[in-house]
């Protein structure tokens, strides 16, 4: 099977799970922990059961997330769409004591607002954890206005703030009460807490949006800078694919292929400008890599976080077991759930126009080559002329 996010779709369905979402419109009982939408142990998260019994119905915010002397791991999956992105946070989600909470930026407008469905099968406000998550982080989370922390995101992450970014170094001072940045801290921290999880996994990418987390000090960010193929994502751009958030039939958003490659070399230029800085805390990846080779390129993503030796999900050299997570948002193969095979998928080398791919090289050729795209078979793993990690080349 291919492994292109759209195409992935489970070889097994999982031991006791029935095919696809559960649930849709109907509330799972509290503290049943059994079934597809249930949060497993295996995955990394607390269950139903412990949930619902835990202490989660505090009636007040936490202390301010900014005083604890705990920094909270976040890993970023950092990059443009269409790369995979989905695959690998799902498969680290099942990692224990790593949480994968998918593209966490879109939480306010299509989890709190649009109620669109949470990895676990469940609409997101009938989702046990993160009603339990808001309610640490805000208290009553009927009275967090989603729209203003749509509004202040919107406000901090326009592509016409990264100039400024770029010239300026990390702020690394706690963020004022009450701010955006201080609001994030504490969804990140109430996370880590009701989760118990050791490493926060999200696949937001948007290099803007990973930099505000790179300001928040109680947060230990590490960033994987996830790329693929820009002629493959555009020509994925460009298909027509279901969308099974609302748990209806939908479709998925479309581009045409100038601006896709023209935001493919936007947001990985920045992303490797952001974040090589970083150094040990920083590791490029190439999706099809991955594919090719997907156990060492896990390997290598634990020993970036310090949690080397972790259980991996994978059941054969290609083939993982992939449960339940709470993922906000991504791409639909984050509701897929069962044993999967990866392969790398090449049909854009049969089937994308050659005019729409002569566009796309010539758009992006220069990180081609930076990347390695170019001059030799993508899929490959010669490391040598390969991305780095680390902020050494
Ligand atoms: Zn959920």
């Amino acid at each position: 099977m291919a492994t292109d996010e759209l195409d992935l779709a489970p070889a097994t369905p999982a031991a006791g799970s029935p095919p696809g979402p559960r649930g849709l419109g109907t509330p799972a009982a509290p503290g049943t922990g059994s079934g597809a939408g249930s949060a497993t142990g295996s995955a990394g998260f607390s269950t139903d059961a412990e949930l619902a019994a835990g202490p989660v119905a505090a009636s007040r915010p936490a202390a301010p997330a900014g005083t604890s002397t705990d920094k909270v791991k976040v890993l970023y999956i950092g990059g443009t769409g269409r790369s995979g992105s989905t695959l690998l946070d799902n498969i680290l989600g099942q990692i224990p004591g790593f949480c994968s909470v998918g593209e966490l930026r879109y939480v306010w407008e299509r989890g709190m607002v649009d109620n669109r469905l949470c990895g676990c099968g469940r609409p997101f406000r009938e989702c046990p954890l993160w009603a339990s998550v808001l309610t640490e982080a805000f208290g009553d989370a009927e009275r967090l206005d989603p729209a203003e922390m749509i509004r202040l995101q919107q406000a901090r992450v326009r592509s016409r703030h990264v100039p400024r970014l770029l010239a300026s170094r990390p702020d690394r001072s706690p963020p004022p009460p009450g701010s955006y940045e201080a609001r994030l801290e504490r969804l990140y921290h109430a996370l880590a807490g009701q989760t118990g999880a050791r490493v926060i996994v999200d696949s937001s990418k948007l290099p803007s949006y990973g930099r505000v987390l790179q300001d928040i000090p109680s947060l230990d960010l590490y960033v994987v800078q996830l790329m693929r193929d820009p002629r493959a994502t555009a020509y994925s751009w460009m298909r027509k694919r279901e969308l099974r958030d609302y748990g209806d039939l939908r479709w998925m958003q479309r581009q045409p292929p100038l601006k896709s490659s023209g935001l493919w070399g936007m947001w990985n230029a920045v992303a490797e400008l952001f974040w090589r800085p970083l150094g040990d805390h920083y590791l490029q990846l190439r999706y099809e890599d991955f594919v090719a080779d997907p156990q060492p390129t896990v390997r290598r993503v634990l020993r970036l976080v310090g949690e080397e030796g972790a259980e991996l999900p994978f059941t054969g050299p290609h083939t993982v077991r992939l449960g339940p997570t709470h993922s906000v948002a991504g791409n639909p193969s984050r509701l897929a759930n069962g044993e999967v095979e990866l392969q790398v998928d090449a049909e854009w080398m049969r089937r994308m126009d050659r005019k729409d791919r002569t566009l796309v090289t010539a758009v992006t050729w220069p990180l081609l080559l930076r990347y390695g795209y170019v001059g030799r078979r993508p899929g490959t793993s010669d490391r040598r002329s390969g991305p780095s990690e680390g902020g050494r080349r």
